[in-house]
């Protein structure tokens, strides 16, 4: 591996900090917060790429993206992380996009991609069931093919649960099961259902962090017309692999660490201990050097899977779980320092959530983002959302020893 930057890679990082120097207005800067910005930030944040040609980063230029390679879209994604550019729509944008790219209709497309590159149509992602969850083929939500007068429809019938911003979301792309007689894979049907119709009910889940991401999603009787499905009846399992297999290089969420880097050195500089900043203070400053080295290692694997990754290599499947169980270990440990950090102050910060809402507490850096002590509890999932570190272990020893 060649460890000198990459001309080319270094003059786009470039570009990319000269957009968001003139482009990002100073009232959406430090709006990034959770997996996904309030929809006023982000459907203004998604207007000013698309008015640059930005606003598919993650789609090939065919499909009207920015058909940048796995490094540019790390380069991208971590230098707004450190602008603290609002997000784009994860579950629209980066998930569904490619896989209707990919596999839709010309009549899906024409429907729902124009509303994905403008944000105003937000989406979730309804996979785990009760009882489904690493082992999702073994899902029982039921979707019944039935043909009436008002057409083919399916009625599906079931729950969800974990469905990230189910509350907030316009439609939902939705993992049902068609076929109930055949090997479990072969059973599954992806479809896509606006969280509108008749028969849905969405009941929130709140969680440890303080905050409203989650939600339990059920459906009683819902018709979804069969020109819903996407890839065709039984091809869903094939369709969320895609899904799923998107960008290994992503896995350890990299921009969050820089995110987080950064707050600490923001912390070490400006909170004083005994008249002294913070980072004279020996103990500190050790612990600070160690995570900054294994943030450094991150970012290198990060890089080698993004190579691998755009070479089409097989090693990139594995080293994309090696990567999500370091980077997710590597949140948690940073999320947790930070809190520490602000000692006293931590405990104060709690109840503010780390989605955007709610007021700014006298606390020191507040301005670093609100909600330190939430995002840190909220991280207790990255080792659990995204497929477990148990299960990235399995993946590992798998693909590595060909099990
Ligand atoms: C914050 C958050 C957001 C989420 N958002 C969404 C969303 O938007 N949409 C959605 O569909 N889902 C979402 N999920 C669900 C997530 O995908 C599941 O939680 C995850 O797949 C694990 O499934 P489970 O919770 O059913 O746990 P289980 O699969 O029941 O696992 C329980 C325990 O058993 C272990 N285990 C299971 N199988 C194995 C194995 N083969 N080998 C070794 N150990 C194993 C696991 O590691 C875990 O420790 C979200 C979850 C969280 C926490």
């Amino acid at each position: 591996m060649d460890f000198q930057p990459d001309a080319g890679l270094t003059a786009f990082r470039e570009e990319v900090r000269a957009f968001l120097r003139t482009h990002l207005p100073a009232e959406l800067a430090g709006s990034q917060h959770g997996v996904r910005s309030p929809r006023a930030a982000l459907v203004r944040w998604q207007g000013i790429l698309n008015d640059h040609g930005w606003g598919a980063p993650y789609w090939e230029k065919e499909h009207g993206g920015t058909g940048w390679t796995p490094q540019q879209r790390l380069a991208f994604d971590e230098e707004c992380a450190i602008a603290g550019t609002p997000s784009q729509d994860v579950f629209g944008q980066r998930l569904l996009g490619p896989v209707l790219n990919h596999f839709a209709t010309p009549e899906q497309k024409a429907e729902h991609l124009p509303h994905i590159f403008a944000g105003t149509r937000l989406w979730c992602q309804g996979f785990s069931e009760p009882g489904s969850g690493s082992d999702l083929a073994s899902l029982r939500t039921q979707a019944v093919r039935v043909a009436d007068d008002e057409g083919d429809h399916y009625v599906v019938n079931g729950q969800k649960i974990w469905t990230s911003y189910a509350h907030q979301a316009d439609w939902i792309f939705l993992l049902v099961r068609t076929d109930a007689s055949v090997k479990k894979q072969a059973g599954i049907s992806f479809l896509l259902v606006d969280m509108k119709t008749p028969g849905i009910t969405v009941r929130p889940i709140m969680t440890i962090d303080g905050c409203h991401h989650l939600n339990e999603t059920f459906f009683d009787n819902v018709r979804v017309p069969v020109a819903n499905c996407v890839g065709g009846e039984g091809a869903g399992w094939n369709v969320t692999k895609f899904l799923l297999n998107n960008e290994h290089a992503a896995t350890a969420d990299l921009p969050t660490l820089v995110r987080f880097q950064r707050q600490l050195r923001t912390l070490a500089a400006t909170l004083r201990v005994d008249g002294e900043p913070l980072i004279r203070r020996p103990a500190f400053a050790l612990r600070l050097a160690r995570l900054e080295a294994e943030l450094q290692a991150v970012s290198m694997m990060v890089q080698r899977v993004a190579v691998l990754e755009q070479d089409h290599s097989p090693t990139a499947h594995v080293m994309g779980s090696m990567l999500k169980i370091r980077g997710t270990e590597l949140q948690q440990k940073m999320s947790e320092f930070l809190v520490e950090a602000l000692g006293d102050y931590g405990a104060i910060a709690y109840p503010e959530s780390h989605d955007g809402e709610g007021d700014a507490l006298p606390v020191p850096c507040a301005h670093m983002g609100p909600g330190i002590a939430s995002e840190m509890f909220f991280r207790r999932a990255s080792t659990i959302y995204g497929g477990t570190s148990e299960v990235q272990r399995g993946i590992i020893a798998k693909l590595l020893f060909q099990l």
